[in-house]
C-alpha cells in the first residue's frame, strides 16, 4: 500500500461533507482506463486520487476496465494496465471488473428505457443523424423514427441483438430531447451493432452499449459513491444523471469532474502516443521518452516519486500545462537523498598515472553516500590506468576550471591529488592519453605540505571497468505543446536520445534493473529491464544533477 501524507483539494471536501451529512458511511470509488494502450503520467493523476481517496478513508477503488470498443482494445492493455497500478503501490477491491461483465443487465436496462418509451431504434444513417442533431446554436430535429411504437421498438432491438442489421443500419437511441442546449441530450445513441470478437465476451454480442450509457450503470451496479472523471465529461454528467433516473437502479453515484493533467514537451493522448509505437518513432509503449508508467519505470522513475509528483499537481478544475521539471523535481529530489552513488566515465580518455607502480592494483573504500554512512561503502579498485571524462581536461584553461590541466592538480574522487604532466595525440590532433603523476600520501587526506586542490574528477580503473553503454535522453519534442500542431510528428526532438559508450565500475555489473544511481557529477541512472545483461551493460538516464531546462530559459 501506498502511504503518503493527504493533501485536501476540492473532491475530499466533498467527501468529507457527505460523510458529516450522513449521506454516505464509506467511500468508493473506481479507476476505468479503457484497455486500448499503455497508462501514461495523467493516468497516474487519477490513480493517485482514486486509490489515494479509498485509501484515506478506509474505503474502496475498483479497478473496472471500460471496454465497450472490442476493435480497439487488447488483452495486453488489461494486462500492462494492472501491472502498472499494482507498481504504483495501490491494491484495488476484489478482482479487475470490466464494464463487459455487465452487457447482460446492460441490455435490460436499454429494454427497460424501451418500455418506458424512453428509447427507440434509429435506421437513419449516419450522416443523417449527424444532420438532424443540429448545432450549438440551432436546435436538432426528431428523426423520422422517434414515435416508433413501444412493440416495434423491442422487436427492433431484438432483431439487432439477433445480429439481422448491419453495422450502420440500426442504433438504439435514448429519447430525450432533441433541442436541449446539451448537446449530449439530443437523443444519444446508446446501443450500436458491431460484429467484432471482444476480448472478454467473445462473439457472444453482436451490439455493444456506448460509453456514457455504460459508465453511469457500470458505477451504480458496483455501488460507486463518488466516480471522478476530467472535465470534458463535465456535460456528459447530464446524460449520466438521466439514464439513473430513467431506470430501476437504486444507487446513484455523484459524477465530479477535474482537470486533466497535461504535461510540457509531450502528449498525453493514447491515440498520439500509440501513433509514435506503430511509426517506430519510439521502440514501444515503455520506451524511457514516453510519458507512460512504463516508460518512466524503466527510466528509474520510482512509485513514490510519481505518487508525489500528483499530490504536488493537485486537484482543481483549472486547466493547467505542467512543466515536466516538476516531474523531474519530484524524482531528482528522492534521488538525491536515496539513490547509492557509483562512477562511471561516460565519454573516457585514457590517463596513466606514470609513478604508480605497473601492476599494482589497490581496492580503495568509496562511501555508498556522502551524507549517509548507514548506506554503507563498497571497494573501487584504482591502479595505473585509468578513464576519465574527456572534458574533465584542458590542457590550458582559467582560474575557474576546477578539473585537471596540463601542469595543476585535481584529486580524483575516493582516491589521490593527480598532476596533469603531458599529453599524447592522434594525427587529427585528438589527445589519445594524458599522462600524471600522484602524491601517495593524498588518500583520503590533504598534501602534507598545505598546498590547496580544489578540483575533484571522477574516473574508473581502466583494467577493472566494465564497458558500458549510456543512453541520455532529452525531451521528446521540441514545442512545449506538441499536441496543438498540425503534424505533431514534424516537432520530435531528434536529439530526444543520445548514445554514449563508455565505463562504469566494476561493482555495476550487478546493478539491478530499475534501480537508479547517481553516477558522480554526471546524473542519475538505471540498468535497462530489457537491453542490458552482463555481456551489454546499459544505463539509462533518469534525470540529470540539476535542473538544466530552467538554465536554459
Ligand atoms: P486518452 O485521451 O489518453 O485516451 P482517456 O481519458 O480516453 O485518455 P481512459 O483510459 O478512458 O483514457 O482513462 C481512464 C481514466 O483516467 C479516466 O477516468 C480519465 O478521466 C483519466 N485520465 C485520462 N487521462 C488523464 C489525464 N491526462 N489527466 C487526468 N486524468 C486522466
Ligand atoms: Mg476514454
Amino acid at each position: 500500500m501506498a502511504a503518503d501524507a493527504p493533501r485536501s483539494n476540492f473532491i475530499r471536501q466533498i467527501i468529507d461533507k457527505d460523510l458529516a451529512s450522513g449521506k454516505h458511511s464509506s467511500v468508493h470509488t473506481r479507476f476505468p482506463p479503457e484497455p486500448n494502450g499503455f497508462l501514461h503520467i495523467g493516468h497516474a493523476k487519477s490513480i493517485v486520487l482514486n486509490f489515494g481517496i479509498a485509501e484515506d478513508y478506509q474505503g474502496q477503488c475498483n479497478l473496472r476496465f471500460d471496454d465497450t470498443n472490442p476493435l480497439k482494445e487488447k488483452v495486453d492493455y488489461v494486462n500492462s494496465i494492472q501491472e502498472d497500478v499494482k507498481w504504483l503501490g495501490y491494491e484495488w477491491e476484489g478482482k479487475p471488473r470490466y464494464s463487459s461483465n455487465y452487457f447482460d443487465q446492460l441490455h435490460a436496462y436499454a429494454v427497460e428505457l424501451i418500455e418506458k418509451g424512453l428509447a427507440y431504434v434509429d435506421f437513419s444513417s449516419q450522416d443523417e443523424m449527424r444532420e438532424m442533431r443540429g448545432t450549438l446554436k440551432e436546435p436538432g430535429t426528431n428523426s423520422p423514427y422517434r414515435d416508433t411504437s413501444v412493440e416495434e421498438n423491442l422487436k427492433h432491438f431484438a432483431d439487432m441483438t439477433a445480429g439481422k442489421y448491419e453495422e450502420g443500419k440500426a442504433a438504439l437511441r435514448a429519447k430525450i430531447d432533441m433541442s436541449s442546449p446539451f448537446m449530449v441530450l439530443r437523443d444519444p445513441v446508446i446501443y450500436r451493432v458491431r460484429f467484432a470478437h471482444h476480448h472478454q465476451t467473445g462473439d457472444k454480442w453482436c451490439v455493444y452499449p456506448m460509453y456514457d450509457f455504460t459508465h453511469c450503470i457500470s458505477d451504480a451496479l458496483e455501488g460507486i459513491t463518488h466516480s471522478l472523471c476530467t472535465l470534458e465529461f463535465q456535460d456528459n454528467r447530464r446524460l449520466y444523471d438521466w439514464v439513473l433516473d430513467n431506470i430501476s437502479i437504486d444507487c446513484h453515484p455523484q459524477q465530479i469532474e477535474f482537470s486533466r493533467l497535461n504535461l510540457q514537451y509531450t502528449v498525453m493522448s493514447k491515440r498520439k502516443l500509440n501513433l509514435l509505437v506503430e511509426e517506430g518513432k519510439v521502440s514501444g509503449w515503455d520506451d524511457p521518452r514516453m510519458p507512460t508508467i512504463a516508460g518512466m519505470r524503466r527510466r528509474g522513475y520510482t512509485p513514490s516519486s510519481v505518487r508525489e509528483f500528483c499530490h504536488r499537481i493537485g486537484v482543481t478544475k483549472m486547466d493547467n500545462q505542467v512543466e515536466m521539471s516538476m516531474l523531474e523535481a519530484c524524482i531528482r529530489d528522492e534521488l538525491n537523498h536515496g539513490a547509492p552513488r557509483a562512477m562511471a566515465v561516460i565519454d573516457p580518455v585514457r590517463l596513466v598515472i606514470e609513478n604508480y607502480p605497473e601492476g599494482e592494483v589497490e581496492q580503495l573504500q568509496a562511501p555508498n553516500h556522502p551524507n549517509d554512512e548507514s548506506m554503507g561503502s563498497r571497494e573501487v579498485p584504482f591502479a595505473r590506468e585509468i578513464f576519465i571524462e574527456r572534458e574533465d581536461f584542458r590542457e590550458s584553461a582559467n582560474k575557474k576550471y576546477k578539473r585537471l590541466v596540463l601542469d595543476k592538480e585535481v584529486r580524483l574522487r575516493n582516491a589521490y591529488v593527480i598532476k596533469a604532466e603531458r599529453v599524447e595525440k592522434d594525427a587529427d590532433g585528438n589527445i589519445t592519453t594524458i599522462y600524471c603523476t600522484y602524491d601517495a600520501d593524498t588518500l583520503g587526506k590533504d598534501p602534507a605540505d598545505g598546498r590547496k586542490v580544489k578540483g575533484v574528477i571522477h574516473w574508473v580503473a581502466a583494467e577493472h571497468a566494465k564497458p558500458a553503454e549510456f543512453r541520455l535522453y532529452d525531451r521528446l519534442f521540441q514545442v512545449p505543446n506538441p499536441a496543438a500542431e498540425e503534424d505533431f510528428f514534424s516537432t520530435l526532438n531528434p536529439d530526444s536520445l543520445v548514445i554514449k559508450q563508455g565505463y562504469v565500475e566494476p561493482s555495476m555489473a550487478a546493478a539491478e534493473a530499475e534501480k537508479p544511481f547517481q553516477f558522480e557529477r554526471i546524473g542519475y541512472f538505471c540498468a535497462d529491464s530489457k537491453d542490458s545483461s552482463a555481456e551489454h551493460l546499459v544505463f539509462n538516464q533518469t534525470v540529470g544533477l540539476r535542473d538544466t531546462w530552467n538554465d536554459e530559459a
